[in-house]
């Protein structure tokens, strides 16, 4: 993907190293860092390296990469020793307060989080 074409994101240019991140995880796959506004004491979003804009342009031939970013961010709450429970979120589209679309997936622990959601 050309860089500054409309899907090249923000976080297109984290993975590129274009723009600063605390970064906690990498692999092949996808990129894992600090969210810069953070909505509790840990939270961190879990990026893949391919650019889907959102869920549900995700397609069956991303089958497994959506399930390598669920174990993955698994093995990032292990990490930050998030043993007391945490919460994974997708904000999906306009509707699901999606503000980036580059898809990610929030991890967010180290604080009870209230249901239901806002
Ligand atoms: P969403 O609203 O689900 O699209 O989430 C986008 C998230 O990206 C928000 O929680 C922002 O705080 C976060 N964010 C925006 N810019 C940056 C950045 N440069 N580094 C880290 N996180 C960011």
């Amino acid at each position: 993907m050309p860089a500054d074409s409309p899907e090249d994101t923000l976080f297109s240019k984290i993975i590129r190293r274009e723009i600063p991140a605390d970064i906690v995880y990498e692999d092949d796959l996808c990129l894992a860092f600090r969210d810069i506004t953070p909505q509790a004491p840990t939270h961190i979003l879990l990026i893949p390296k391919k650019p889907i804009p959102q869920l549900g342009e995700a397609a069956a031939g991303d089958k497994a990469l959506l399930g390598h970013l669920l174990y993955t961010i698994s093995e990032i709450a292990r990490q930050e020793k998030l043993d007391d429970g945490y919460r994974v979120v997708i904000n999906t589209g306009k509707n699901g307060g999606q503000t980036v679309f580059h898809l990610h997936l929030h991890l967010l622990g180290d604080r009870a989080l209230g249901w239901p959601p806002g």
